[in-house]
Parts: structure tokens; sequence; C-alpha cells
């Protein structure tokens, strides 16, 4: 086959896999609806877009192929502010404060707060549906006192939420299953698989053409973003098959 078969055929999988996650997704809703419980999600209400976002490589291509020329210089702007701070974290819990306090939203987040790519969006943000107000997914909650943190967690349903965050464990369980099938279909087409922050992976995507570097190897592509700054552990993830 062919490599752009193969990323087409990836493609068209990874969209296989949008349509079986929405149509769950409604069951998931409905059912915790019928239970008594409520779905403060809505458009507009944009804070967990303010949260890293992490996505595979698969997924940003096709992010990557719907955006406006306009989306893409957003994109090529954050990627460009990522690199800048990127050398000032020293561990995860560095790196999501970073990305909350200096970098900001995702680019592709619409004045109105609704987003731009909502078709083309990654399981990431398809998955997480919050069963609190939306205040609390852009909550730091670092800056919370003792007793902030326990009338929170206290407030949870620990029966439908990923404790002790507050969104629905079902549909973040199935994102998590279905975005590791997508994984999977790279590695059974390249030899590994690549994951990262959705707004660097378009970038390499859209100004760097990475999935014409995919195909030659786990190694090469390695190189290909050592040799260029473009390699930090916490932007590009990647995992020999
Ligand atoms: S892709 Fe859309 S839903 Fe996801 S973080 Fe960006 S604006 Fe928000």
């Amino acid at each position: 086959m062919t490599q752009k078969n193969n990323w087409q055929t990836l493609q068209d999988e990874v969209r296989k896999l949008y349509e079986l996650f929405d149509r769950k997704t409604m069951e998931c809703i409905d059912g915790y609806m019928h239970a008594g419980g409520l779905i403060h999600c809505g458009k507009g209400c944009r804070s967990c877009c303010n949260l890293t976002v992490n996505c595979t490589f698969p997924e940003a291509m096709g992010v990557a192929a719907a955006l406006t020329e306009e989306q893409a210089g957003r994109v090529k702007a954050h990627a460009a502010r990522l690199l800048e701070h990127i050398g000032e974290v020293s561990d995860l819990k560095s790196y999501l404060r970073m990305q909350r306090r200096i970098i900001g939203f995702c680019p592709l987040l619409l004045d109105d707060g609704a987003c731009g790519v909502y078709g083309a969006r990654p399981f990431s943000c398809r998955s997480l549906l919050s069963t609190k107000e939306s205040h609390w997914c852009g909550a730091d909650f670092g800056e919370l006192s003792a007793a902030e943190k326990t009338a929170f967690i206290d407030s949870l349903d620990r029966s439908a939420v990923s404790f002790p965050m507050h969104y629905l464990a079902t549909t973040r369980d199935l994102g998590q299953q279905l975005e590791a099938r997508a994984a999977i279909g790279m590695a059974a087409r390249f030899g590994f698989s690549l994951s990262g922050n959705l707004p660097f992976l378009i970038y390499l995507e859209r100004e760097h053409h990475l999935s014409k570097v995919i195909p030659q190897g786990c190694r090469v592509t390695m190189n290909v973003l050592e040799q260029s700054g473009l390699f930090h552990p916490f932007l590009t993830m990647l995992d020999e098959a």
C-alpha cells in the first residue's frame, strides 16, 4: 500500500471511530440524565479549552486538513510560544501550569467560545463531559483552599465521574480506548505511533509536513525532530511498536 493510501485508510478509520464515539456518547448522556444527572457542557463554555490537549498524530492530521489559513496562522504562533517557553519546564506539573498560565487557550477556540474545528476535534476534547458547572473545568486547584477542595471532592458523584475529576467516566474511558485504537492503527502501518500536544502536532504537519517523514520510521522521524529543535518529551511522544 502506498504512503498516501496508508494515511488515507487511517484517516477513514479515525473518522469511523469518531462516529462510533459520538453515537455511544449520546447513549451515555441519555443514561446519565435519565438517572438524574446533568451535563453542563454547551456551546460557548470554553473553560476546558485552556487545558493541555493531547492526541494521536492521525487525529491531528485530520484537524490540520480542516484548517483555514487564518487558523493555521494562529496554530503557528501558538507553537512558537510553546517552543519559546518549553525549556522553562522541569516536570509534568510545571508543563501543565505553563500551558495554563502562559500559553493559554487552544488557538482553535473561536471568539464566541465555540470550537473552530468541532467536527474534527480529537477524542481528548470529545470525551470531556462535565458533571459540574463549567468554571470548575478551568479552576486552578493549586489556588483553592483545603476547605474548598474538600467541598469539591465531596460534591462529586463517585459512581459516575473519573474521580477525583468531575468528568463523566464512561465517555472518558471510551475516548481513551478509541484513541488507543487510532495509535494502534498508526503503529500497524508505520512501525510506531506518535502522539502529543494537539496544536504542536498540527503545526508539525502544516509547517513541516511530518506525515511525509513518518513512513521512513521512528528513528528517522526522531532525528528530524531533534535536528530541527522540534522534539520535547511533553510535546511529542514516539512509541515504537
Ligand atoms: S480543538 Fe476545539 S474543543 Fe478542543 S481544545 Fe481546541 S477549541 Fe477546545
